[in-house]
This record gives C-alpha cells, structure tokens and sequence, in this order.
C-alpha cells in the first residue's frame, strides 16, 4: 500500500511566491515517489497548490474538511475524494488516522495547531509516525528555537527532539521518509 503523507500548510494567497515554489515541488515529489496525499481539502493557499501538484504527478489525493469550510473546498480536479467532516476536531482525528506521516509547511495558526497536536501525541505514545518540517527561508527557526528552550529548561525532555526531524529541501526530507525507522522514545510520564 502507498505510504500516505498528511501535510498541514498555509491557506493564505497572499505570502511569497517562494513558499509556492517549494509547494509544488513537494507536491510533485509526492507524486513521483508513489505517496498519496491527506490534506485538509481547500483550494486556497499552500494547501491548494500541493494538492494540484500531487494529484498531477499521479498521487491519489485525498481532502478532509469541516462542513462549515465546505465553500472554500476544492474542485474535483484536485481530489480524488472528499470526505466531509462535522468539525474540525473529527476533522483532525481523520486525518491523523489515515497518515502514515506528516508533513509541516510554513502556515500561520490553523498549521502550527495541527503540527502541535502530532508532535504532542507522538511524545505521550499515540504514535509513533515520522512528523518533518520544511524549514524554507528560515521559517520555522523562532518556533525551533523556542522547542530548544524547553529543553534547556526541561519542560520537555531532551530526547524529544527526536519527534520531529527539520529540513531545508525537498529531497533529503523525502529520503528520510522513506527510510523511516520509528524513533524510541522515553516515556513522558
Ligand atoms: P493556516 O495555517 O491558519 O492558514 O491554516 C492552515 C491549516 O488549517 C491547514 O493545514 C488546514 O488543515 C486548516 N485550514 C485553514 N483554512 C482552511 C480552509 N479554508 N479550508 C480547509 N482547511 C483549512
């Protein structure tokens, strides 16, 4: 079965054309490496961009949205199948459910909410699927820095660093997936 990738992105239009850039090559990258794509389902944004790329590279793409999203979702030419959702917490679950992994592009609340909850469940043990960043232009190094902030101030332990792993390029990041080993982590409690 295809290793099915989930990837929590920008919705925003408005953001540089280099974030679209590395978009569309992570989408087709889905493509040739035969993944299918989980997504949350809109057209708009970073979102949108990597579904077209995907689903045009041959991926089967799949969107999972809330019903009370449905006007900003997307037409059939991005997804193979649209699963409609009541909110966005059945939303979530679904989606983490049909991933074998997760993907982190730079996005503003709505993606580092999504980010927060995989990495949370990996380090209580509810998972333990690969969670990789694509750190373009340097975007997500305040949130990195601020993840080595707790572990020199042990609110996390320093082994956790392992629940994520952070790239600048597509491909190194889609060699690590596909090599994956799941880490060994100590348990929180
Ligand atoms: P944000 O980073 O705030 O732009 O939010 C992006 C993330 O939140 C995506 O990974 C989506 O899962 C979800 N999201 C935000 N806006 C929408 C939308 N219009 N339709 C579907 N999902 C959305």
């Amino acid at each position: 079965m295809a290793f099915s990738l989930c990837t929590f992105c920008s919705s925003s239009e408005k953001i540089d054309p280099l974030f679209f850039d590395h978009s569309r090559r992570v989408g087709e990258l889905i493509g040739s490496e035969g993944m299918e794509l989980v997504y949350g389902g809109a057209s708009c944004g970073l979102m949108g961009e990597v579904a077209r790329y995907a689903r045009r590279g041959g991926a089967r793409v799949t969107g999972i949205i809330p019903e009370k999203l449905l006007p900003k979702s997307i037409g059939p030419q991005e997804v193979d199948e649209l699963i409609i959702t009541k909110d966005m917490a059945s939303r979530k679950a679904e989606m983490e459910r049909r991933a074998d992994g997760f993907l982190v592009l730079p996005g503003g609340f709505g993606t580092l909410e999504e980010a927060l909850e995989v990495m949370t469940l990996k380090q209580l043990g509810y998972h333990s699927k690969p969670i990789v960043f694509l750190n373009i232009r340097n975007f997500f190094s305040p949130l990195l820095d601020l993840f080595e902030g707790f572990y020199r101030e042990r609110f996390a332990k320093e082994e956790y660093r392992r629940l994520y792993a952070v790239f600048t390029d597509s491909e190194s990041l889609f060699t690590y997936l596909k090599s994956y080993v799941p880490e060994v982590l100590p348990q929180k409690w």
